[in-house]
């Protein structure tokens, strides 16, 4: 008889019981909490490694982190108290006055930070307009950028980026690429794979997947000077994940696949529906066969397209504006991932100075019935435009 244990389990199965956790005294499938600063020395006041002070991890964080890890495929991941900080260490090992490539359109977030570095000439960046790879060999400069950040899909227009294609490009130069798969988590999106040397996330997004914790995760396959330099960084900056909200990203991961799957379904659903509306211009979602990058998305996702969409509305920004405030059961809030609906007029969010177009809205489609999902966004279609 074959025994289980000697069987490969997929993926989804392993990381649905947290890697077969299992607390050996008490027979407990669901991890502790562990809360401690600080650990005491042994006998011949030695540190008992691995753990000797909270800023540097602890066994509730590794927990998570070994779960991404093996979402990811990776060597080692690093978990930090949230995406912006994460991408902020990425940023920070680079040596002063590095050349980088970046999108024009990303994560605003993101986006500002790089810019600000800029601005205060620490880094000199270079931009090519997302998901274009004609555009982003262009702006990089053979054997001297030294780092190219993808963002696939990107935020909030949904391109894709052959990720792929892109490392091929980057390593030619000489230089590493970075790749924000945040809209297509690692059960889609297996950005290392693909040739990504460092694959980020905002796990506050599909990874946790309940908008209960902020959290950022960096993984990689070659480990290194780079990578000791940015585990330094989050030591000296105390950016560690905290025990808490590690467990919480714990209990979300279990139902990662899942989540992802009803959402990537009523996505798919509510796009088709949209599409061709008269009170809408275009429905921008990688799933759908008019999208321009819909052959990547397809090769790249696993079948998936995920549960991020933006509809371009007809008419003023003003009725963009209204429909954004007039859904009920979408919340009018900002963040995607998670397993309620949200709604946002971007420009409003974003900022003025931000390349967004005025009439779009982005939607984050969770896990509710899309019937209602579909008749909520209706209503507030029709009122907008009464
Ligand atoms: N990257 C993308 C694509 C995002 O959408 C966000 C946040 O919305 C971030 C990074 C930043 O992550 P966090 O909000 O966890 O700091």
């Amino acid at each position: 008889m074959q025994k289980t244990s000697n069987r490969k389990l997929s993926l989804s199965t392993r990381v649905a019981q947290a890697l077969h956790f299992l607390d050996d005294e008490t027979g407990a499938p669901v991890p502790p909490i562990q809360l401690a600063a600080t650990y005491a020395r042994d006998e011949s006041y030695e540190i008992r490694k691995p753990y000797w002070y909270r800023r540097d991890g602890n066994q509730t964080t590794d927990h998570a982190e070994a779960i991404i890890a093996e979402l990811e495929g990776a060597k080692e991941s690093f978990l930090f108290a949230s995406g912006m900080s994460a991408a902020n260490a990425v940023i920070e090992h680079l040596p002063e006055g590095s050349h980088v490539v970046i999108p024009k359109v990303m994560y605003h977030g993101v986006l500002d930070q790089f810019q600000m570095y800029h601005e205060r000439k620490r880094l000199d960046v270079s931009y090519y307009a997302a998901g274009n790879l004609g555009e982003m060999a262009s702006a990089i400069r053979q054997g001297e950028t030294q780092l190219v950040w993808a963002e696939s899909p990107n935020n909030p227009n949904w391109e894709v980026t052959d990720i792929a294609a892109a490392a091929e490009i980057v390593h030619n130069a000489g230089a590493k690429l970075v790749t924000d798969c945040t809209g297509n988590p690692p059960c889609m999106t297996r950005a290392l794979d693909m040739g990504s040397d460092i694959s980020f996330h905002s796990a506050t997004k599909y990874l946790n997947g309940h908008s209960d914790v902020t959290a950022g995760v960096l993984s990689v396959r070659e480990t290194g000077q780079f990578w000791e330099d940015i585990n330094l960084i989050r030591k000296l900056q105390g950016t560690v994940l905290q025990s808490f909200d590690a467990w919480l990203l714990i209990r979300g991961m279990r139902t990662l696949f899942i989540r992802v799957e009803r959402a990537s379904e009523n996505a798919m659903t509510f796009a088709k529906h949209f599409q061709n509306h008269p009170y809408i211009e275009t429905v921008l979602y990688p799933g759908l066969p008019s999208h321009s990058n819909h052959d990547v998305a397809k090769r790249q996702t696993d079948g998936l397209f995920g549960g991020m969409l933006s509809v371009i509305v007809k008419g003023s920004e003003k009725v963009a504006f209204d429909v954004a405030r007039f859904c009920e059961l979408f919340y009018p809030a900002t963040s995607f991932g998670g397993v309620e609906s949200l709604v946002e007029h971007r420009k409003t969010v974003s900022g003025e100075g931000f390349p967004v177009h005025p009439s779009l809205i982005r939607l984050s489609i969770g896990i509710e019935d899309v019937n209602d999902l579909i008749y909520d966004f209706e209503q507030a279609l029709t009122r907008a435009n009464s």
